[in-house]
């Protein structure tokens, strides 16, 4: 799969690095979302190279939400699901975020965390499931193990790139060795996460602020269980002495990090073993457990989005074309999302089946997602303000909990802290934004309703609502993970005319390969004769209510448009459906 241009074939980390590699994809940095585009690419079929720089992943936990939206793409990209859960932090531990003035302390507020309750299986199969980050990128790098024509090589650093009209020449060096390399690819991926090389070498800025908080992030383990016991949570927010931080309870029995907002000139060495030790223990609020401290590193809150994710033949994803306010758990799951959209385009051009045009459609589709996602990040991070100031919280003033706890103990002050409270609800309640995005389409526009009212709709540009099916699966486990797919209702024309579209397609028919139950073919547009087209990523190309000629011709444009945009005028394509409503 990848070929050595002058020693022959090489696949794994023990080879000799050869002067000069080919092969289809290169992705720069071997984080979760350069592992997981590897892992989507090759099932897409198109062989590729992960350049990780390090030899390991630093083992500080960062992210811990992975959302519906995610575990679906994972569970499409083929990831064991049980390998996640087994991993996973379990339910009940994971299900609050807790507002207090230390962990053993006065509780001021709860909520609950995201949709993880039985009743949003309606909405999807996979309800969000807390794991750390080290934990994910070690399932990754499994598949990867077990993946054919994906390779992942650690300890190669990727320099600069020169593109030409058909290839992307990188220069390399292997860290171990100190020899440069060149991989010549058809196409290169920046996922080099926040301070994307790729980036900074192709001159795109970044857009929105870049310093707009300054943190500590101290990582600690530490078996906390038996003084939690009545109040497990994923996140506790801290109103205590000292400026306000936050900690992540990735393993309540052992892993912890504590985020503590720090002055922009401070850094790691400010924070030693004494310093840590004490802003623990203030946090926890006893001196009880034994604690140990992993690392301490410097992390600044940035809200930006890359000005372009596309220059060339080379592609933004994750982080290096997008970084959140942690404040929403969106960053590392928005990555997950730009790697579905963009592995399955670059594999049908490259399959010939798709013009390079659509690849265009990679920037138009995603970087509105990001800028969406990047806005409520940050007003999430905002919102802590107004419960500040209902507690009266001065960080710098050494009585602070004391007069805390005189608010919380003075009914007067009740009404008003528990209406801050729940004003932090959408921080920790944003199904519509995980699950809602549209690319173009009517959807695009409802950016009006709360963002935890998803209600699923089979239009074009949403993703195809999820059903549980007669068998148990759900309707986005029937979409082909590469090429479209053409669902449609019992005793349609379709299936005898799906060879008349133009494009290869994957049909699936009613009571042929699925069995919908209850009003779900009506939900889905799918009574009597309806068909909808679907994307690899599981996102509505065309919806037709019935066969006829009219809405052949209509599926057939929609198609043609968007994988060939070149060849078509870009004007909306009306479908017959739409046109009735
Ligand atoms: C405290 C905290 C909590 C968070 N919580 C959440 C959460 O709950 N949910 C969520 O979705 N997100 C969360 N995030 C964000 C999440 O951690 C990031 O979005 C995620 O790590 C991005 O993944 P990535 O693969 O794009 O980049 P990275 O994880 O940064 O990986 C990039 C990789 O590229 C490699 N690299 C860099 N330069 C080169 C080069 N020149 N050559 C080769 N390799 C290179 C790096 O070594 C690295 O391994 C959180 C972040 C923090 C800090």
């Amino acid at each position: 799969m990848l070929t050595d241009t002058t020693q022959g074939e090489t696949k794994g980390n023990q080879c000799k690095t050869p002067p000069s590699i080919e092969v289809p994809v290169l992705i720069v940095g071997g984080g979760p979302i350069g592992m997981l585009g590897g892992i989507m690419l090759a099932k897409r079929g198109l062989p590729c190279l992960v350049a990780e720089k390090y030899p390991q992943r630093l083992d500080a936990p960062k992210a811990h939400a992975l959302n519906p939206r995610s575990l679906e793409i994972c569970a499409a990209a083929g990831l064991s699901m049980n390998r996640l859960h087994a991993v996973a932090t379990p339910r009940h531990e994971g299900a609050d975020v807790r507002i207090v003035t230390s962990l053993v302390g006065q509780q001021i507020g709860s909520l609950p965390y995201e949709r993880q309750d039985e009743a949003v299986r309606t909405l999807t199969r996979w309800p969000l499931i807390n794991i750390s980050q080290p934990a994910f990128e070690q399932v990754l790098e499994q598949t990867i193990t077990q993946t054919d024509q994906v390779t992942l090589r650690k300890g190669l650093e990727w320099v600069s790139c020169e593109q030409q009209p058909d290839q992307v020449i990188s220069t390399l060096i292997d860290r171990a060795s100190g020899e440069r390399f060149q991989v010549i690819s058809r196409y290169l991926i920046a996922a080099d996460g926040a301070s994307s090389t790729v980036r900074e070498h192709l001159g795109i800025p970044m857009l929105g602020p870049h310093a707009l908080q300054h943190n500590m992030m101290i990582h600690f383990e530490a078996d906390l269980r038996e003084l939690l016991q009545e109040r497990p949570a994923i996140l506790y927010f801290l109103f205590g002495p000292g400026p306000s931080r936050v900690l992540i309870a990735y393993d309540i029995g052992k892993t912890w990090v504590l985020m503590h907002r720090c002055g922009e000139h401070e850094t790691a060495a400010n924070f030693g073993p004494e310093v840590c030790t004490r802003l623990i223990r203030q946090a926890i609020g006893s001196d009880k457990p034994p604690i140990q401290i992993k690392n301490v590193r410097p992390w600044v809150m940035s809200a930006q989005v890359a000005q372009q994710y596309v220059q060339g033949r080379v592609f933004l994803a994750g982080d290096a074309g997008h970084r959140f306010p942690p404040s929403g758990g969106l960053g590392l799951n928005t990555g997950v999302a730009d790697m579905d959209n963009l592995t399955w385009k670059l594999a049908s051009v490259e399959k010939g089946i798709a013009a390079p045009g659509i690849l265009d459609t990679y920037e138009s589709e995603r970087q509105g997602v990001a800028q969406t996602n990047m806005r409520q990040s940050l007003s999430n991070a905002q919102r802590m303000k107004v419960l500040m100031d209902v507690l009266g919280y001065n960080p710098d003033a050494p009585e602070t909990v004391k007069h805390i706890a005189q608010r919380l103990a003075n009914t007067e002050h009740h009404l008003a802290i528990q209406e801050a409270v729940e004003y932090q609800r959408e921080h920790f309640d944003s199904l519509r934004l995980q699950l809602g995005y549209a690319y173009g389409g009517t959807l695009q526009q409802e950016d009006s309703l709360p963002i935890s009212d998803f209600r699923p709709k089979a239009v074009v540009g949403a993703r195809l609502p999820h059903h549980t099916l007669a068998d148990g699966r759900s309707t986005l486990d029937l979409m082909h993970f590469a090429d479209i797919s053409l669902l449609c209702g019992h005793n349609s024309g379709w299936v005898a005319n799906s060879h008349r579209l133009g494009f290869h397609v994957h049909c699936l028919a009613q009571g042929r390969e699925y069995e919908m139950q209850g009003h779900c073919p009506v939900l889905m547009g799918l009574s009597k004769s309806g068909a909808l087209l679907v994307r690899p990523d599981g996102h509505i190309l065309a919806v037709a209510d019935a066969f006829s000629e009219d809405s052949l011709q209509y599926m057939q444009n929609a198609l043609r448009s968007y994988m060939h945009p070149s060849s078509e005028p870009s004007t909306t394509t009306i479908s017959p459906h739409e046109q009735h409503h």
